[in-house]
């Protein structure tokens, strides 16, 4: 059985746009704005053994503020810089009750029959409660890269760091 790592999207691997003290996906692929340039630390994973994967709740396409297509182009250039295995995505609201949408666990589980995955030895990485909490939800470890966000505390998280090159750096040692 394989190891892996979940990273978020918005706030771990890019910046999110903060108003008011809330974090926000950008929605135009054409500024994406990558919150580390150290990729050796991407490949130290992977020499550790770990899949790398993006899993990413996307609601404003529920919303109808952003198309699907715009959200896949970002999705593939953060995964292609990234070195990322694979992509996992909810395109959902709330009001759609799937079972993909975080802090639900439809996205990691998904992974984990794809992949044959022992999620006990697997990590998430995010910013924002429901990203821990998917963690918990399916027994995976996880780091809370705190922005200081003014909403839901996080709880559960084995690690919090300041930035993902301090989370992986933990992962790394671990
Ligand atoms: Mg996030
Ligand atoms: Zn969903």
């Amino acid at each position: 059985m394989k190891k892996a790592i979940f990273f978020d999207r918005d706030g771990v691997l890019i910046k999110a746009k903060v108003k008011s003290g809330k974090p926000f996906a950008i929605n135009d692929n054409k500024n994406i704005e990558f919150t580390t340039n150290e990729i050796c630390l991407f490949k130290k994973l992977k020499l550790q053994g770990y899949y790398l994967f993006l899993f990413t709740n996307q609601p404003d396409v529920a919303r109808g503020i952003v198309s699907k297509n715009i959200v896949d182009i970002i999705n593939s250039k953060v995964a292609k810089r990234y070195l990322l295995d694979d992509v996992f995505v909810c395109y959902h609201d709330d009001i759609d009750n799937c079972l993909c949408r975080k802090p639900k666990d439809g996205l990691i589980i998904t992974a984990k029959e794809k992949y044959d995955l022992n999620l006990e030895k697997s990590f998430v990485i995010g910013d924002r409660w429901r990203d821990i909490d998917a963690a918990e939800n399916s027994k995976c470890k996880s780091i809370l890269i705190d922005h200081k966000y003014k909403e839901k505390k996080p709880k559960g998280y084995q690690f919090k760091s300041k930035s993902i090159n301090e989370a992986i750096r933990f992962i790394l040692m671990s």
